[in-house]
């Protein structure tokens, strides 16, 4: 199992079909979570390095636009069987570097894997139109074409998903890509790079790059040969990006932070909510853009929610991840403890109270209770704030209305849920709800048939679906005259 993971595990960068160092001979420690102790390293590389990235994927391009949807197609399905039969290997890797359960690691691989089908399909339907001529001598064509290179940035609470949810479409459309995954969880990025080459993706095609953030990010931006730029992580990063990339108009593609609330009506199904809310809010620990933010509960049934939810979540086994019957792993790092504990510190200050958790966990390192928190108020943090930590703040309202501007009452618009029986009021408060994604009666939503994405500062451009591959894509009108 080891040696096959470390041949995943690659201490190296792809660029040009090369695994190489960075120029300067310089690396950067990779941890596990877990124990704190170092897994490994990945180079340092930065300006120099990413620009020769970048000119090998415009080398390539120049080919691989030239092959047909079906070629792509067919060596799409080699990567999504190739990560499916190293299913396990890639969950271990994944596990050791980014901490969560190795359930959850064989689930984010399966879904990775699943982006790559559902793109290899999708990029055969990249359909064009022929449109009613205006003109009786003329006619119009519309046509799609790859934009070029792009590059891909992603973070590192799902280091294998978020990066198959841009390579997958930009494979498919003809694209090649300069990838950067995050520094704490490397080798799952870098593990596509061993996967691609395994399957027979020509050299170039896929690179990837480790280290400086700011220097390859600055040169990704800066570098006209980018077409676009794929990027998921904080809305703060997000608006650098925007902002970088304008000198060279990219198309921009955006998955930024998120403030899901959950509402609760006196209507709903309580266990059925308690159920999707302990998926919704600890899943990956507390630390996804699309996990509840704030709970919003009315008064009919507040105490009952939070009592079963304060149950529910001090019955959670916090653990290594690579521990049999783990639900929650470390958080990623000591920075995110540390948020955890100062959002909890700032609602106790303002009369919340501490119902299930509320501390590190007895296992020390980055290991956090699951927390509940009763009266939470909107002067509190969380009302504004990003939590990414396995806290859970309930509100209580009264009215509907209330409920909704409450859930409004924020710049993000990722995911939101709500729990209601009642259909004349699922409606009502779906269409209310300023949100890209909604989940009535389930809190777990995602999957590569639907459209990923945020309106408001949560976003740009959507993930999956038919749209995803849409933002890959240059649309061309070609008239034709003198018939
Ligand atoms: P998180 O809070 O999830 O770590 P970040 O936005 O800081 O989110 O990081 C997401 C990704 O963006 C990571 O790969 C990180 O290295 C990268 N990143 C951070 N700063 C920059 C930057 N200035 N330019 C480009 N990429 C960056």
């Amino acid at each position: 199992m080891l040696q096959k993971t470390s041949h995943f595990m690659r201490q190296a960068n792809l660029i040009n079909g090369e695994w190489v160092q960075a120029d300067s001979g310089q690396t950067v420690d990779v941890n596990n979570p877990a124990t704190g102790l170092k897994i490994g390293t990945v180079p340092k590389s930065g300006k120099v390095e990413t620009r020769r990235a970048i000119e090998a994927a415009d080398a390539a391009f120049q080919t691989w636009r030239k092959t047909t949807a079906l070629e792509r197609s067919k060596l799409l399905r080699k990567l999504h069987d190739a990560m499916m039969d190293n299913q396990d290997v890639l969950a271990e890797l994944l596990t050791i570097e980014q901490g969560k359960s190795l359930f959850e690691s064989k689930g984010e691989i399966g879904s990775a894997a699943s982006y790559i089908l559902w793109f290899a399909e999708e990029g055969r339907r990249t359909y064009g139109d022929v449109v009613p001529s205006p003109w009786a001598d003329r006619r119009i064509l519309v046509t799609k074409e790859p934009v070029g290179v792009i590059a891909a940035i992603t973070p590192w609470n799902f280091p294998s998903s978020m990066l198959a949810r841009k390579l997958g479409p930009a494979l498919a459309a003809g694209c090649t890509a300069v990838v950067k995954p995050a520094s704490q969880t490397p080798y799952s990025g870098l593990a596509w790079g061993a996967l691609a080459e395994e399957v027979g993706f020509p050299k170039g095609v896929i690179n990837i790059l480790t280290g400086a953030a700011g220097e390859i990010g600055d040169e990704i931006c800066a570098n006209p040969l980018v077409k676009k730029i794929t990027f998921t992580g904080s809305t703060e990063v997000g608006k650098i990006l925007i902002q970088k990339s304008s000198v060279t108009v990219k198309k921009v593609s955006m998955e930024l932070g998120g403030n899901a609330p959950f509402l609760v009506f006196d209507d709903a199904d309580i266990e059925r909510a308690v159920a999707g809310a302990i998926t919704a809010k600890y899943r990956n620990s507390g630390q996804t853009c699309v996990c509840t933010n704030r709970f919003l509960v009315q008064a009919g049934v507040y105490d009952k929610f939070v009592e079963k939810l304060a149950a529910a979540s001090n019955e959670l086994k916090v653990g290594s991840g690579l521990d049999d019957g783990v639900q929650q792993g470390p958080l990623i790092d000591e920075k995110a403890v540390e948020k955890v504990e100062e959002l909890i510190a700032d609602a106790t200050a303002k009369g919340g109270k501490v119902v299930a958790g509320g501390k590190r966990h007895a296992l020390g390192g980055s290991f956090f209770q699951p927390t509940v928190i009763a009266d939470a108020t909107p002067k509190m943090r969380f009302m504004k704030e990003e939590i990414f930590g396995p806290v859970a703040p309930v509100f209580k309202f009264e009215t509907e209305e209330e409920a909704v501007a409450l859930a409004n009452d924020t710049e993000f618009g990722l995911a939101c849920y709500f729990y209601t029986g009642d259909l004349g009021r699922a409606f009502r408060v779906m269409e209310g709800l300023k949100y890209g994604m909604v989940g009535v009666n389930e809190g777990l939503i995602t999957t590569p048939e639907a459209p990923f994405g945020g309106v408001k500062e949560s976003g740009l451009g959507k993930e999956g679906g038919h749209q995803g591959i849409e933002d890959y894509l240059d649309t061309k009108y070609v008239c034709i005259g003198g018939l």
